[in-house]
């Protein structure tokens, strides 16, 4: 029976560990941390069982939806017609349909109707059509298409804070795809729905995780790859973990592509610089239990030159949950001094912030709050990114690498990595 290690117990991780053993392998997956999930896990928030990062489902999830069909759980998903808002300098907007776009006091009559133009056919553009953007930068491409006033009022600042220097050097398709999938993920015109998995992410990874188990398939936890081991002939033949080294015969790696080069260094330098070059943002994300609601919306952009964060994510907004439960959000590259900045700093910040969201919030309203970090929360796509990266199918034979980055042009997401998992573990089988 073939030997397959798979490293990192992530979704793509997980998915690919999933399809592998039921191709009938050998299979273990080794993961850093203590838990499975990765970017999904969940943590006990002082008995509240919750993702450290928020997570939603969207209409196109297509990879996601036939996986929870072949294991029988589609009633695990819940669909709900969620409210979006736009804080814009000190005042709350309803958001996210024509007539909150209509009503908006901040843009004139033609860049409104240029803006919801260009937004709704973007939305309609056949996902194939993507290759026509790949080379487009991503700025020039939201000011030809809404102009540049709209570009000015509803983008800037959220580009600003979320993507930071790298701003200028975005791909057209990269963006395009992010506005694609949440557009589609309307009952109309005139009303966002959104999904979340019944009890969270977790409801999924475990049932992975047991799916795995049951077919004979081994979880290391709190077991890092410090090595992937290869012979003269350039063939792949184990990991070392720890001082061991285990054989394999085939190895897929699904960590950040920013640790492949320390654990694979004897890949061509080509390939290595190419890994090294992809550039990251990093997350600290602030998850509060308040005694109020912040907003009565899910989702809550924010452009206001008081405020360092580009929206909030009242997630009891869209799922049951016993308290009003919503993430603050940091995005910035690690290299970002306020990126070291202690919890402390950072909660006294996002507390301020959400005060100032809804004034009728006082200090004893907070029940309480948690910090996550993730060093490589999203990837950065400039223009012909997929031109940057080297083939999943690596130059050492029998060794796969992928990450987040290789959804391009589509934004990450749960559905994508299980798409990816996939894909690799039938790479194994060509
Ligand atoms: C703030 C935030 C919000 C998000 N919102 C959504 C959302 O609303 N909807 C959605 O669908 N998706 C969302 N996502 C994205 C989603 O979480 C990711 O796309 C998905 O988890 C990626 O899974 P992955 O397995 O590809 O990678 P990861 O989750 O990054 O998993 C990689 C794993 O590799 C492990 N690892 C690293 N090094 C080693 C090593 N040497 N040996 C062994 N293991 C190692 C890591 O510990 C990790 O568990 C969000 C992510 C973030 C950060």
């Amino acid at each position: 029976m073939s030997k397959v290690a798979v490293i990192g117990a992530g979704p793509m991780g997980l998915a690919a560990a999933y399809e592998l053993t039921k191709q009938g392998k050998q299979v273990d997956l080794y993961e850093y941390d203590d838990r499975i999930g990765g970017m999904t896990a969940h943590f006990d928030f002082n008995g509240m069982n919750i993702e450290r990062y928020y997570h939603f489902v969207c209409g196109q999830d297509q990879p996601l939806f036939d996986l929870l069909d072949e294991l029988n759980m589609r009633d695990k998903l819940h669909w709900v017609d969620t409210k979006m808002g736009y804080y814009y300098n000190g005042q709350l907007h309803k958001w996210g349909d024509p007539f909150s776009l209509l009503t908006f006091p901040h843009l004139d009559l033609i860049s409104k109707f240029r803006y919801g133009a260009h937004m709704f056919f973007s939305s309609r553009r056949k996902k194939e059509q993507w290759k026509d953007l790949d080379s487009v930068d991503a700025v020039k491409w939201l000011k030809k298409g809404g102009g540049d006033k709209s570009y000015k009022i509803l983008w800037e600042r959220l580009f600003k804070l979320k993507f930071h220097h790298y701003t200028d050097n975005l791909s057209a398709a990269w963006i395009w795809a992010r506005i694609r999938r949440m557009g589609q993920s309307r009952r109309s015109i005139f009303q966002e729905s959104l999904g979340y998995i019944e009890n969270g992410s977790e409801t999924l990874l475990k049932r992975l995780q047991q799916e795995i188990e049951s077919k004979g398939g081994k979880i290391h936890l709190n077991t890092p790859v410090t090595r992937v081991i290869s012979n003269q002939n350039n063939k792949v033949t184990g990991v070392k973990v720890a001082d061991n080294e285990i054989n394999y015969d085939q190895v897929i790696s699904t960590i950040p592509l920013q640790y492949v080069a320390k654990m694979i260094p004897q890949l061509p330098d080509e390939h290595l610089t190419q890994y090294k070059q992809v550039q990251n943002i990093g997350v600290v994300c602030l998850l509060f239990k308040i005694k109020k609601p912040v907003t009565p919306n899910f989702w809550l952009n924010i452009s206001d030159n008081n405020f360092e964060i580009p929206g909030v994510i009242e997630m009891s907004n869209l799922r049951p949950l016993p308290e009003h439960t919503v993430y603050v959000p940091y995005y910035m590259p690690q290299s970002l001094e306020k990126f070291k900045w202690s919890d402390e700093q950072f909660i006294v910040e996002a507390q301020s912030y959400l005060k100032k969201l809804n004034p009728e919030l006082t200090d004893s309203d907070f029940i309480d709050i948690n910090v996550s970090r993730y060093a490589f929360a999203q990837p950065i796509c400039q223009p012909d990114f997929a031109h940057h990266l080297p083939p999943m199918r690596s130059a050492i034979e029998g060794l796969f690498i992928a990450d987040t980055s290789y959804y391009y042009p589509e934004d990450r997401s749960i559905s994508e990595s299980i798409h990816l998992g996939k894909q690799l573990a039938e790479m194994t089988e060509l």
